[in-house]
């Protein structure tokens, strides 16, 4: 086991309320339904685990992104307490008020059984701010402090760490199992290892792939970044393909890093160029020391899909983030779908980080395939560039 926190499990819960911060920041639709309940679903284990134990359960998250100045209807918590009754069938409460007389009455009024969900935390400016009487007042709702928001835990925000300064403060079951899971992958992997790494920039996924070079055995490169490192490889030219020549050093330095210590790092051999990102009238296959001044890398090319799914058949621990191609666009998905399908088919622990990347896994519909996704995307990231989350540092140690 790689947590190392204090969990519900570990705390007498029988007869006390518990302040839980969860991650309830789901996708509505204009008329205020949950058009994704992953989110809601992801915190039910705790939430059942605490009822089921004589705790009385108050809620809080955020949703969205609201200016802070009090209350926006279309970013209410509402809908998210109304899926929850739903998907459970436990009678849930919902209070339009966070940090008022009207939230702490309704605080009061929690029985061990019940469950209510406050509104939006981030209504309040003050929150985002770790404010300490922000901490203070939302401490005073719980006799426990319990985080399972695994998706804000990376923020230092009132919400998240601010009542483990008052109240014991313990993990739930989801924050428990993503920290587990995404910190094993470096200090106890089932070998061979092999990451997959694609996405749009080198930029923002140095401190990714800097971290996996310490753990993998093998590195698969994909998507935008790939033509950075076929510069740093010396080739002439990437056409118009996303570059970014500030990083082609850098990228030099990390294919020299793995060299040392006999990591293999897989780059493309070929690619799915097009004219142009907006129109696609010409999309032909090159290889990858031969793009054309005026063609753009847009996808894998077949030979380079076939080299990888190799690469990933015989793996035994598989970490994924971020897509091959564009994949958003049909013509460009076919190298994250054939890499997809590898890790689905592969006999390993396959684990998946990032917005984009769990996007392409559900729009090709092998979610129920894949070990673990990750509902964190900042979060996941965070984990796996080797930093520590403030959420989580902030509970009792176990
Ligand atoms: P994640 O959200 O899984 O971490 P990223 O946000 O890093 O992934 O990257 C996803 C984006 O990368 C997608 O929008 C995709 O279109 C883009 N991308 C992939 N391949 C290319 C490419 N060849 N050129 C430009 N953008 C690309
Ligand atoms: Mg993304």
């Amino acid at each position: 086991m790689a947590f190392t926190k204090k969990t519900v499990r570990d705390v007498d819960v029988e007869g006390k309320r518990i302040i839980m911060r969860v991650d309830f920041n789901v996708p509505l639709d204009e008329n205020q339904n949950v058009t994704d309940d992953t989110r809601v679903r992801a915190a039910i284990p705790t939430i059942k685990y605490l009822k089921e134990h004589g705790a009385g359960i108050v809620l809080m998250s955020h949703l969205g992104r609201p200016k802070g100045d009090g209350f926006e209807p279309e970013l209410s918590l509402k809908p998210a307490a109304e899926k929850l009754a739903e998907l459970t069938g436990y009678e849930v409460k919902f209070v339009d008020d966070t940090y008022g007389d009207k939230a702490a009455e309704a605080v009061a009024a929690v029985k061990p059984g019940d469950i209510l969900v406050l509104e939006n935390v981030r209504f309040l400016k003050a929150e985002k701010k770790n404010d300490p009487e922000v901490a203070k007042k939302l401490a005073s709702y719980g006799d426990i402090f319990v985080l399972d928001a695994f998706g804000t835990a990376h923020r230092a925000q009132g919400s998240v760490v601010g009542p483990a300064a008052h109240i014991p403060a313990v993990a739930g079951f989801l924050l428990e199992k993503e920290v587990d899971t995404l910190t094993s992958i470096f200090s106890e992997p089932e070998r061979p290892f092999v990451a997959i790494v694609g996405g749009s920039k080198v930029s923002s996924k140095i401190g990714v792939l800097d971290h996996l070079i310490d753990a993998a055995d093998t590195i698969i490169i994909g998507g935008g970044m790939a033509y950075t490192f076929f510069l740093a490889k010396g080739y002439k030219t990437v056409g118009t393909s996303l570059k970014e020549e500030d990083w082609v050093e850098r990228a030099a330095e990390m294919l020299k890093k793995a060299e040392d210590k006999g990591v293999k790092i897989l780059l493309p051999v070929d690619n799915v160029v097009t004219d142009d990102f907006a129109e696609n009238n010409v999309i032909e296959t090159v290889p990858s020391d031969q793009i054309p001044e005026d063609r753009m890398g847009m996808d894998i090319g077949p030979k380079t899909e076939a080299l990888y799914a190799e690469a990933i058949k015989g793996a035994k621990t598989v970490f994924w983030n971020g897509p091959m191609g564009v994949f958003e666009k049909d013509a460009f998905a076919h190298g994250t779908e054939v890499v997809a399908r590898a890790v689905a088919d592969s006999d390993c622990t396959s684990i998946i980080g990032g917005g984009d990347s769990v996007a392409a896994i559900n729009k090709f519909g092998l979610a129920d395939k894949m070990s673990w996704i990750s509902t964190g995307g900042g979060a996941s990231m965070e984990l796996v560039e080797g930093k520590a989350l403030p959420g989580v540092e902030a509970l009792l140690d176990a």
